[in-house]
């Protein structure tokens, strides 16, 4: 089976125009956030022909390269809802996958934490929520057992919730590794191509027209553009549905702040929210937050943090774990939810046009949701639109051994590894302890990421307590060596944004 091409608009030299003339592809997704990258890996088992349109220039540049990294059970979703559903059957699909996908996961528990009477008499209705959502392993725990396991929690604690089999991921990994599968397998990709217009959306074949002057033929058109999703379905008539965007931000604690605690902490969930949670994360920090702050339409890509939300956060964390009092926050970022006002997970299908299918509202779970939320959209696409489908012979469902993070399996640490390549013997990001072999084998990946960005999410440089700014020019550097171009082409997340302006003879 032939593998797929990757394109960078404004960075790789213009793509032939060939799909004018040629065979439509049968779907094109619209946004490779881990939604669409799900979609293009499940899709790439059949044999149909599949192009991924993004905007931006890696998988993941949107809502999911900034969440809570958490992989929820569906223990406290709406029972009998399409959210539910996902996210609990999700949930029993993520041990096997991810260890597939080469996904660094664990199952570390969660405990969601009753810190006064009234949060503590609604432990038991959530119990019961948990055990109508098919999540029939949690428990509630003493004050004093809850302190057993987690003797750095608030001494003020009542009761706590255990949900055993909630998970903390790398969130990067699981976007990119949906996408190189689906690489493998011949899906397309193509990054800075934002959908501008669709022609003849009424026609069987319609015709994508993308910012960089690309044109791509499809016969159907998925809409997995998140917060941009309104303004892609504006471009076929959609059907109305709006999106109002709920800013989330979030403090990273450094590293020596993991040894105060072992489980996700929870508070009692709201009806508006999951609430401000404090988790430990696969990388080996804290991470406390999100807000919820609710914004105007078109702030859309406000993803700024705030005074406010952050001693907010910073407030709900000691909360839950007064010793965090004197550990040091090291990195703060916002992401924004797809909120939608007519609902969660408002999938349309055939909306207006036969063969567009719109997915949005993706709000609070789709990390955890994807490969059930893509299989839920693959089986509408048959049965509502007609996709035919034939399991593709030869497909890849996995990554191979050596697709795991660098940091989270040390190539240095094999035997004979570093006289073999002398380069995972030369450290780079002496934060996160990456070293120059490890960004090679990133940048030799199937993606060809381009972007600091997109380095950063692939090997953890730059995220350390120094946040690049001892190493953001090497890093910069080897990009522009391995892509034979000069420092100054090199950007933090493409085009435009060009990290050094010129150099010193
Ligand atoms: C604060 C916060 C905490 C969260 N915590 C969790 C959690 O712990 N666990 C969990 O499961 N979920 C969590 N989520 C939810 C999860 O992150 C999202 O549900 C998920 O990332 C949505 O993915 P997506 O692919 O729909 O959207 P996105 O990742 O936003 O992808 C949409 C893509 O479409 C592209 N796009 C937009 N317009 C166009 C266009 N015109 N042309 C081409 N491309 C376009 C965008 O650039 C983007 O890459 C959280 C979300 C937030 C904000």
């Amino acid at each position: 089976m032939a593998a797929g091409t990757v394109h960078y608009s404004g960075i790789d030299p213009p793509a032939p125009a060939r799909e004018d003339g040629g065979e439509p592809y049968d779907v094109a997704i619209v946004g490779a956030g881990v939604v669409g990258c799900a979609l293009a890996y499940r899709l790439s088992q059949y044999r149909v022909r599949v192009a991924v349109v993004e905007r931006n220039y890696d998988v993941g540049e949107g809502t999911s390269k900034a969440n809570s990294a958490i992989i929820h059970t569906g223990f406290d979703a709406s029972p009998g809802s399409l959210e539910a559903q996902l996210v609990t059957s999700a949930a029993r699909l993520w041990p096997e996958l991810s260890e597939r996908l080469r996904v660094p996961f664990r199952a570390v528990s969660a405990l969601v934490l009753a810190l006064d009477d009234e949060q503590d008499a609604r432990l038991e209705r959530l119990a019961e929520k948990a055990l109508a959502n098919g999540v029939g392993d949690v428990r509630i725990l003493s004050h004093p057992e809850v302190r057993e396991r987690e003797p750095n929690v608030a001494a003020a604690v009542r009761r706590a919730l255990l949900v055993p089999r909630e998970a903390i991921v790398d969130p990067f990994a699981v976007s990119i590794a949906f996408a190189e599968v689906a690489l493998a397998n011949g899906v397309d990709f193509r990054f800075g191509a934002a959908l501008v217009a669709v022609e003849r959306p009424e026609a069987a074949v319609k015709t994508l027209v993308t910012s960089d002057g690309g044109r791509v033929r499809a016969r159907f058109l998925v809409n997995a553009a998140g917060l941009g999703s309104r303004r892609v379905a504006d471009l076929y008539g959609g059907a109305p549905f709006a999106i109002h965007p709920r800013r989330g931000q979030f403090l990273v604690f450094d590293k020596h702040a993991r040894p105060l605690l072992g489980s996700i902490l929870l508070p009692v969930p709201s009806e508006k929210t999951k609430g401000k949670l404090l988790a430990p994360t696969i990388f080996g920090n804290l991470l406390a937050g999100p807000t919820a702050e609710d914004l105007p339409p078109e702030q859309e890509t406000n993803t700024a943090t705030t005074v406010e939300g952050l001693a907010e956060v910073r407030g709900a964390a000691l909360a839950f774990c007064p010793a965090l009092a004197d550990r040091q926050p090291i990195a703060a970022y916002a992401g924004l939810r797809c909120n939608c006002l007519q609902g969660s997970y408002h999938i349309v299908v055939n909306d207006t046009h036969r063969g567009f299918v719109t997915v949005t509202g993706v709000r609070s779970t789709g990390l955890s949701a994807s490969p059930a939320l893509a299989d839920h959209i693959v089986e509408r696409l048959h049965g509502a639109c007609g996709l035919a489908l034939a399991a593709a012979p030869g497909a890849v469902a996995g990554r191979d051994e050596d697709a795991w993070p660098g940091w989270w399996r040390r190539p240095w640490e094999a035997p004979g590894a570093v006289d073999a390549e002398p380069d995972y013997g030369r450290v780079v990001c002496s934060c996160e302890n990456v070293t120059r072999g490890e960004i090679a084998d990133a940048l030799r990946s199937p993606l060809r990421p381009q972007t600091l960005d997109a380095l950063k999410r692939r090997t953890r440089v730059l995220t350390g307590r120094c946040q690049g700014f001892h190493c953001a020019i090497e890093v910069a550097g080897a990009i522009a060596d391995h892509a034979g171009v000069r420092l100054e082409r090199v950007s933090k997340n493409g085009p435009g944004s060009e990290i050094v302006a010129s150099r010193r003879r």
